[in-house]
């Protein structure tokens, strides 16, 4: 056997993080993960999970009783959803335009679906006509879609004639908030979103590790009336609601550091307000997107479906996305990220999120951004 290995102390790199995210932690939040642990059938904890609930409540702007944090990251809350909903033979209809809509797709056949799709490309939203079209073709059972895609910086809009077109053909509808909870307009009830999952570590400031979930009663009532158990027994939402509704009875140890960190992460977008905090994304976004076109770059989205939280830029011709990736962190400590899947070389991700989502950030990020730039000889 090796001898013990001799590791220092944990200092990690004091970096800007304005990347897909995740985006810096709020001093608050990680003060919070550091407070002592208390079991999970706690009273006080039990108290902590039903204050962690109403604040997601209030977040995802409804009533549904079925509100959690599943343990895990947003691909974890995303199983949650698919592989609760999605019954073997069901059919779900998934979007091409993105990288997570392939996601979708794939936890969708994991969990006995058959998957059939609705396109449009990379940078662009679904068009509802597109939709209605897939629906009359394939009639499927449940509609999946992305709200603020992280892959191309597109925010879809009209969501609620997407669940309209669903809801007439008596599907249900999974919203991937994953880019979107807490920092660009979401409602899920006035919106009539079935179910809707998301992740900690975007615009809610928060690491990664306890990642929101919301079910309407109606969803709820399809995942109770399954024939078959899930294939998943981690995340089965019926055994889960042991635990989460109102019994309380073990079903796995949560991660307790990991919901008091989400419990402050909410209570500070509950002291902001949520409309206050789309605003405040809004315009920080707003002048960093307008600093960037300054410089002479353009944004990959029209400004109609652009998105806030994650700007998507285009790497001008002549100038290499990974050097200028490099020489920000090496240089400055500073996180930008490059494009995804088929986007991949040709796009810059910017994320402008929670706690990162201040003027000071975007201010930084610009004048040494211009100076990477120049280094690759690109002039503003
Ligand atoms: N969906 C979207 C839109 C995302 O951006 C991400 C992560 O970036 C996920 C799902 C998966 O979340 P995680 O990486 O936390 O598992």
């Amino acid at each position: 056997m090796s001898d013990a290995p001799d590791v220092g102390e944990l200092t990690p790199p004091d970096r800007t993080l304005m990347g897909p995210g995740p985006s810096e932690a709020h001093p608050r939040v990680l003060k919070a993960m550091s407070t002592p642990l208390v079991g999970h059938l706690d009273p006080s904890f039990v108290e902590i999970m039903d204050e962690t609930q109403e604040l997601l409540r209030y977040t995802f702007r409804t009533d549904n009783q079925w509100t959690i944090p599943v343990s895990g990251t947003g691909s974890a809350a995303m199983e949650a959803a698919i592989g609760n909903v999605v019954e073997p033979g069901d059919t779900m209809l998934v979007p091409t335009n993105g990288y997570f809509g392939g996601r979708m797709a794939s936890m969708a056949r994991r969990a006995g679906g058959e998957v059939v799709e609705v396109s449009a490309p990379w940078g662009e939203p679904l068009n509802p006509a597109d939709v209605e079209a897939a629906f009359e073709q394939y009639q499927p059972d449940v509609f999946g879609f992305v709200h603020a895609e992280t892959s191309t910086g597109v925010l879809q809009p009209n969501v609620d004639e997407l669940t309209s077109i669903a809801h007439a053909h008596d599907a249900y509808v999974v919203a991937d908030t994953v880019t979107s909870l807490g920092g660009v307009e979401l409602r899920v009830d006035d919106w009539d979103v079935d179910v809707a999952y998301s992740g900690p570590q975007k615009c809610l400031s928060c690491p990664p590790g306890a990642s929101p979930l919301t079910l309407n009663d109606r969803a709820m009532d399809k995942v109770l009336d399954r024939e078959e158990d899930p294939r998943s027994w981690y995340l089965d939402l019926s055994l889960l609601e042991g635990y989460w509704g109102d019994e309380r009875a073990y079903h796995h140890t949560a991660p307790v550091s990991n919901v008091y960190a989400l419990r402050e992460a909410l209570r500070l977008v509950a002291e902001e307000g949520i409309e206050q905090r789309w605003a405040r994304h809004r315009d920080v976004a707003g002048d960093l997107k307008a600093g960037l076109q300054e410089m002479g770059l353009e944004m990959n989205a029209p400004d109609e479906y652009w998105l806030p939280s994650l700007n998507a830029v285009q790497v001008p011709d002549g100038v290499d996305d990974g050097a200028v990736i490099d020489y920000l962190l090496n240089e400055y400590d500073l996180e930008i990220a490059a494009g995804l899947g088929a986007l991949s070389g040709d796009i810059w991700r910017i994320g402008c999120m929670g706690h990162s989502a201040r003027s000071q950030n975007v201010e930084f990020l610009l004048s040494v951004l211009e100076e990477a730039l120049a280094e690759q000889g690109f002039e503003a």
